[in-house]
């Protein structure tokens, strides 16, 4: 017989389990089906080993940074197993809190792929199970090009799984994955290079990022490669590209991307409508063209970030089920962080995007070397820009790179999203002495 519930996800990644999660707060019973590991990308092959490798690198460039300082440092090595070790016991004790916490909540879950078999119906291990409403967070996985010899090289979920630290490495792709995990292998010591499709690294951000951070990675030993298109790999790891070949590399990683996991969701049998790449789209109430099915997160194709799907999910349990009529996700003017090294924060518009959608465009912005490095060899830039729009100078972006940018955009945030103006800016006291204090301070 089939079991019944209020609210069933389809993926307990960031998106699904926020919406069961609110919605049993509000008494609901709820069923959640997860095929691989319960938390989804963020959890287990995103967002928290990523940090957790990032703070390892950190520790890295901080080793060299002390000697700046006058330390005398007998470096003895660094042991990648037992960094590894550490990062897969620390991500192995969030999922199985899990357990406890989702049979806490009254949650039911099942491990198994989940299909929508009709628009309340889905099928798991053989099951069926029906649900008022039904939520699609299925996420996505890494994309791989289809040319010859593309299996030779890894892609992020396989970063996650490296037992030893590669010596040379490709890196395909110079969007924020692959800037990120070529900051972190640089750091620990492997040899990186770059290849990207787009003139620039980052190609959908602000120029003064792109420069800044191009300046650094190549003062730092990344070498880049922009404009080029990997047409085979051959048997030894060797690139076969438009600007000729590039060899001698132990690891290559693509980062190309990433597709949504819709392909055998069973979209089709209930009606519920994908674009050409599979991705969900929705209206603001998260509602795809099916009235009781709702998808969150990466599968929408939006806004591809942790904090977005929880957002989303969060709100539309709060809208089905407390009385929330007009509770949605606005997708505007959301922050986002690229932990590279240093590390970027971006929020709201590009100074060109500024300019397409303004008449009244200014720009302030500032350059230097942060005091923190001010005694090193090695010194890194930070990269400031204020993109301020009509007479009042509202802000509409605000672009950072260096170091503490991660931190210190959150902040900025909460002004920009309140339509903070420059003035207002201006009429915050600095905090002395940091990097932060330039951005009240830019003229
Ligand atoms: P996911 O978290 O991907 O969860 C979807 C789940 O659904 C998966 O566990 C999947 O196995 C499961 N699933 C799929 N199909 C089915 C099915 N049919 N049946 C059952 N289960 C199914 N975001 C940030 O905000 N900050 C970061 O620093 C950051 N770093 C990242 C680094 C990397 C390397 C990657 C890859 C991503 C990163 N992200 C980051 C993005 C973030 O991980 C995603 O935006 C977020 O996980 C999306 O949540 P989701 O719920 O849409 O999907």
């Amino acid at each position: 017989m089939n079991k019944k519930y209020d609210m069933i996800a389809i993926g307990a990644g960031s998106g699904g389990l926020s919406a069961v999660e609110r919605a049993s707060e509000y008494g609901k019973k709820c069923l959640i089906i997860e095929a691989k590991t319960i938390g989804g990308t963020c959890v287990n092959v995103g967002c928290v080993p990523k940090k957790v490798m990032w703070f390892a690198a950190n520790a890295a460039t901080q080793i060299n940074s002390a000697k700046g300082f006058g330390f005398e440092i007998d470096f003895k090595g660094f042991s990648f197993k037992t960094l590894k070790e550490g990062r897969d016991n620390y991500i192995n004790g969030i999922t199985s809190w899990y357990d406890g916490y989702l049979e806490k909540l009254g949650i039911d879950y099942i491990h198994g792929f989940g299909q929508l078999l009709d628009k309340n119906t889905v099928s798991v291990n053989g099951q069926t199970y029906t649900a008022e409403y039904i939520v699609l967070s299925p996420g996505g996985e890494p994309a791989v090009p289809n040319i010859e010899g593309a299996q030779r090289g890894i892609t992020s979920d396989g970063f996650f799984e490296l037992e030893v630290l590669p010596k040379k490495v490709a890196i395909i792709g110079g969007g924020y994955i692959g800037v990120e995990l070529a900051g972190v292998l640089n750091a620990l010591g492997s040899k990186v290079e770059i290849f990207g499709r787009a003139s620039t690294l980052l190609s959908s951000f602000d120029p003064m990022i792109q420069t800044a951070l191009e300046k650094d990675y190549s003062n730092h030993g990344i070498i880049l490669h922009h404009q080029t298109q990997i047409d085979k790999v051959l048997a030894d790891k060797t690139l076969v590209t438009n600007k000729g070949e590039f060899s001698g590399f132990d690891t290559i990683i693509w980062a190309v991307g990433r597709n949504p996991m819709t392909q055998n969701l069973g979209l089709e049998n209930a009606g519920v409508k994908s674009d050409q790449r599979g991705f969900i789209p929705t209206d603001k109430f998260q509602m795809t063209n099916i009235e009781n099915i709702f998808a969150l997160g990466d599968a929408t194709g939006r806004a591809p970030l942790t904090p977005v799907a929880i957002a989303a999910g969060r709100r539309l349990s709060d809208r089905l089920y407390n009385g929330m009529s007009d509770r949605y996700l606005n997708y505007d003017n959301i922050a986002t962080v690229v932990f590279s090294h240093p590390p970027i924060g971006t929020i709201g518009l590009t100074e060109a995007q500024a300019q397409e959608k303004f008449d009244l465009v200014k720009i302030y912005k500032s350059e230097f070397t942060p005091m923190a490095d001010a005694l090193l060899e090695h010194k890194t830039t930070t990269a400031l820009k204020l993109v301020c729009a009509g007479v009042d100078e509202k802000v509409v972006g605000c672009h950072i790179m260096g170091h503490g940018a991660d931190e210190m955009l959150q902040g900025f945030a909460v002004a920009i999203k309140m339509g903070a103006t420059k003035k207002q800016f201006d009429d915050t006291v600095a905090i002395h002495p940091t990097s932060a204090e330039e951005l009240v301070t830019l003229r």
